[in-house]
């Protein structure tokens, strides 16, 4: 059996920082030692990794990516092969992706679908949600074949009529099933009827840039579609995940439902964190670049996602990756902000994008772990075997240089897109090696994985934050 050993590095998890030598064997942490101690000098290896002035960190879990998925006739550009490849250079070794059902059909044959695309194709390990778009008897039962079998969490819209949106009725119903068989609700939550009435205003007065995409999309339209979420899960008696929360009022409603003590998770993403309405904004048909559902907002709501994350009123950052060029597909919205597929490319940088955060004081070191690894793998029943350093767990293992600095930009960037959302952008901190089961993904800024290395997860049921 192969064995490594990560010398002289800080290890970071949610729960501690130590300085420890990590040993790993057959693609699992099989010790963790104090560094210099005996127990630690005695170990032999095949391998010995300096990480000296480096964190070891657990490799990170995006939980929401949308790999070549399909939006307003066109695809999202990343493929799971480009995608994943690319979500190793940031430091992310587990995604949870999104199977879609589509309308008329089984989740079965969404689930066979995407297991397709990403079956031989991932350079790191994969789960999948299931999207319910048409909720009926045959699929509600077909939900507990599904969390039996390992796909544990269901995303429901209150957004989109007519392509993937839910009635009060069904979401009720699929909230039930979920309460029964220990599924978890994920609620893209939009008003998305009353949306659609102001996008139709808006287009007709004449109002057809990127920013009215943010203008229509209002707070007070996410902040009630959560309400309405939160109050349905507790008339089912479910816990329910709010997934990209933007808006500082939505944050409130999950606050408020946590006080109350009900099982509601939220998660928000690294572009309500750093970007906002002036982007969407940006002169031309820049803007374009930074359409995505829930929308970026005013600059001040950034302050009351940070304290969300803090407080533990959010509990996790992902990253809703769903890349579409500039050119060619976001370019189908000119003259028409409703026609710009929705979604934007992050899988690359959300570990950087949080480590500056730290820099910047918004959160602590542990936090930065907890929220981008270890909590998206307890809430998605994939921990310990993902989001931590202890015995037993997958050598899933960044070394991460905390010092080094980089500019993040579509030249130098590993996603199938061509355009980074954070083009220029400065931060501290930056990935130098990556194991996925103790295998070597990126090595010393090296790409050395390959696809197919990634295997598919799956889950066990949520563990509640
Ligand atoms: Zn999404």
């Amino acid at each position: 059996m192969s064995r490594t050993v990560i010398h002289g590095g800080l290890v970071v998890t949610a729960s501690d920082e130590i300085h420890a030598d990590v040993l790993i064997e057959g693609g699992r942490i099989a010790a963790l030692a104090a560094h210099g101690t005996d127990a630690a000098t005695s170990w032999s290896a095949d391998r010995r990794i300096d990480a000296t002035g480096m964190y070891v960190l657990p490799g990170g879990v995006d939980a929401h990516t949308h790999m070549e998925m399909p939006f307003g006739g066109t695809y999202a550009a990343d493929t799971f092969e480009t995608g994943t490849r690319a979500a190793a250079w940031g430091g992310t070794t587990t995604i949870v992706d999104f199977a879609i059902q589509t309308m008329g059909r089984s989740l079965r044959e969404g689930l066979d679908t995407w297991h397709a695309k990403a079956d031989g194709r991932c350079a790191v390990d994969y789960g999948f949600h299931m999207i319910l778009s048409d909720v009926n008897e045959s699929s509600l039962k077909e939900m507990d074949r599904l969390v039996a079998e390992g796909v544990t969490s269901f995303k429901l819209f209150m957004a989109y009529p007519g392509v993937f949106y839910s009635d009060d009725g069904r979401i009720l119903r699929a909230m039930q099933r979920a309460s029964g068989n220990g599924g978890l609700v994920m609620m893209h939550a939009e008003n998305g009827i009353a949306i659609d009435v102001l996008v139709e205003q808006a287009l007709a007065e004449g109002r057809t840039d990127p920013r009215y995409h943010g203008d229509v999309r209002k707070v007070a339209l996410e902040a009630e579609a959560t309400h309405r979420a939160v109050q349905l899960a507790r008339v089912a008696g479910a816990p329910l995940y709010v997934v990209h929360v933007s808006a500082d009022e939505a944050v409130d409603e999950i606050a408020a439902a946590r006080h109350k003590g009900l099982p509601v998770f939220g998660e928000t993403c690294p572009q309500y964190l750093f970007l906002s309405t002036d982007n969407l904004a940006e002169p031309g048909f820049e803007g374009a670049k930074y359409v995505c559902s829930t929308p970026l907002r005013p600059r001040e709501h950034q302050e009351v996602l940070w304290r969300g994350l803090r407080n533990n009123e959010l509990q996790v950052v992902s990253t809703d990756h769903c890349p579409f060029c500039f050119s060619g597909q976001k370019e189908m919205g000119r003259g028409d902000f409703s026609k710009i597929p929705n979604g934007m490319p992050g899988v690359e940088h959300r570990m950087d994008l949080l480590h500056q955060a730290v820099v910047d004081g918004h959160l602590s070191r542990r936090r930065w772990v907890e929220i981008a690894c270890a909590s998206p793998a307890r809430m998605f029943g994939l921990y310990p075997k993902k989001g931590t350093i202890a015995p037993g767990a997958d050598a899933d293992v960044v070394i991460y240089d905390p010092g080094a600095e980089q500019t993040i930009s579509a030249e130098t960037h590993h996603m199938a897109v061509d355009y980074s959302a954070y083009e220029g952008r400065r931060v501290t901190g930056q990935v130098r090696t990556v194991l996925s089961r103790g295998v070597p993904v990126i090595e010393d800024r090296a790409y050395v994985g390959h696809a197919g290395h990634g295997t598919y997860l799956p889950r066990g049921t949520c563990q509640y934050l």
